[in-house]
C-alpha cells in the first residue's frame, strides 16, 4: 500500500536516549492525536522533499522509497532510520510495508510514537529496534496518556522502548504519580525530560521526585533546536 510523506532528511536525533546519533528521518504525513501547540508540521503534501535533491510524489510506494533511500545512503553509515510524524502509525498499513523493505536492507530502525495506538504498536513494535515512546501530559498538551492503554503494550517490546515526557513549570506530583505508574508498567528506570518550548526552566522538583522514586531521570534540551537543524 502507498503512504504519504511529508519530508526524507539527514540529521542528528535530538532527544532521547539517543540523541547526537546521525539518523535518516521519514516523517509520515498525518497525525490524528491533536496535542495543543503541536509544532510538527505533518501536513499532506502533493510532492515530499527528498534529502533536498529530489521531489517524490505522494502516495509513494514503499519499495519505490525504501529503493532510494538505500541509493543514498548506505545502512552502515548511519545510526538508524528514525520513523516519525505527525503519528507513523497513523499509516499502518504503509509502515508495515515499508518497514519489512528497510529491515530487508539491514537498517536498524527507530519508531517515534505518541503512544496513543497501542494496537497497532503491538502489531509492528517487533520490527523495530528502538521505540521512542513519549508520555504525553495534559498539562503539555491538552492530551494525556492513558495508563490501561499502556498496560496492554506486549511484553516483548519493553526492551526496545525508552520513555520521554515533555513537561512544563506547571506539572505536579500527581502527573508525576502517574508517570511513574507508567514506567512501572515498563519495567523502566529511567525518563528523559525536555521542557515545553525547550525552555531552560530546570524544575529539580521534578528530578527529586523520579530520584527518589528510583528512577534516572534525564533533563536533555531538544539539541536539533539548539543547533538550529531539524
Ligand atoms: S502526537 Fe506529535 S505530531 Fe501528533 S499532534 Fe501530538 S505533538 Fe503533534
Amino acid at each position: 500500500m502507498n503512504g504519504d510523506i511529508k519530508e526524507v532528511f539527514r540529521s542528528i536525533q535530538g532527544e532521547g536516549e539517543y540523541v547526537g546519533a546521525p539518523q535518516v528521518f521519514v516523517r509520515f504525513s498525518g497525525c490524528p492525536i491533536g496535542c495543543k501547540g503541536c509544532d510538527t508540521d505533518y501536513s499532506y503534501v502533493e510532492s515530499f522533499d527528498f534529502f533536498g535533491l529530489e521531489k517524490f510524489s505522494n502516495p509513494v510506494n514503499p519499495a519505490f522509497l525504501s529503493d532510494k533511500i538505500y541509493d543514498f545512503i548506505k545502512p552502515n553509515s548511519i545510526h538508524s532510520i528514525s520513523i516519525t510524524g505527525g503519528e507513523p502509525l497513523y499509516q499502518i498499513d504503509f509502515l508495515e510495508e515499508f518497514v519489512v523493505c528497510l529491515k530487508n536492507k539491514g537498517y536498524r530502525l527507530f519508531l517515534e510514537t505518541s503512544g496513543f495506538l497501542i494496537d497497532r504498536l503491538n502489531r509492528i513494535g517487533e520490527m523495530f529496534d528502538i521505540i521512542s515512546l513519549d508520555f504525553k501530559l495534559k498539562r503539555s498538551f491538552g492530551v494525556e496518556f492513558d495508563i490501561i492503554e499502556i498496560e496492554k503494550i506486549d511484553p516483548n517490546l519493553f526492551n526496545k522502548i525508552y520513555v520521554k515526557v515533555v513537561i512544563n513549570n506547571t506539572i505536579n506530583e500527581l502527573d508525576l504519580n502517574k508517570v511513574l505508574i507508567g514506567l512501572n508498567i515498563l519495567n523502566k528506570n529511567k525518563i528523559y525530560l525536555h521542557f515545553f518550548n525547550n525552555s531552560n526552566n530546570i524544575t529539580y522538583s521534578v528530578t527529586d521526585f523520579f530520584y527518589r522514586n528510583g528512577i534516572f531521570a534525564y533533563y536533555v534540551p531538544q539539541v536539533h533546536k539548539f543547533l538550529e537543524i531539524r
